[in-house]
């Protein structure tokens, strides 16, 4: 997935900002997801460009990518939203991989877009909450280098959404 709005027009653009800041979900979520449509999120390639980091994998699923003219293994951005295999168990587990892996090798942006066309304020509320949660599971294997169960994330989703 690559970041920017590739093919959406100014007003796409604008209405997803107005979606995104209506939803009935807690500020900070709203600000990570702002972030991660805007492409600065510190995803490892992000990073990378920004000649913080060397390239390294996903240290769940080792996903490999082709760069720079040869194959090694760092994370992409949104890898850990829909590419990876713990988020994939993620989705299926709540039911939702259907209604969310359509036109994910899009960029973000247009993903998003398509997805709120589509979808009611409360489903794109839960599916921000849910793309949370997988971005805080991604950090804890990260930073503490603690591997959380698929239930564990599935059971904190449903605190969060439930609060
Ligand atoms: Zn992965």
């Amino acid at each position: 997935m690559v970041e920017g709005g590739i093919g959406l027009s100014s007003r796409d653009q604008s209405q997803i900002w107005k979606c995104l800041w209506s939803l009935k979900i807690p500020e900070k979520v709203k600000i990570f997801w702002w972030r991660a449509l805007r492409g600065i999120l510190p995803t490892k390639d992000n990073l990378i460009r920004k000649k913080l980091s060397t390239p390294s994998s996903c240290n769940w699923c080792d996903e490999g990518e082709f760069y720079q003219q040869r194959i090694i293994l760092f994370e992409r951005s949104m890898h850990c939203f829909f590419h990876c295999d713990f988020a994939k168990e993620v989705w299926s587990n709540l039911n939702l991989w259907d209604s969310v892996s359509s036109d994910i090798f899009y960029s973000s942006l247009s993903w998003f877009s398509s997805f709120i066309g589509s979808n009611s304020c409360d489903s794109v509320s839960f599916v921000v909450i849910v793309l949370w949660n997988l971005w805080n599971a991604r950090n804890t294997r990260e930073f503490q280098g603690r591997r959380k169960s698929v239930y564990e994330v599935v059971s904190e989703i449903a605190g969060l959404w439930e609060s």
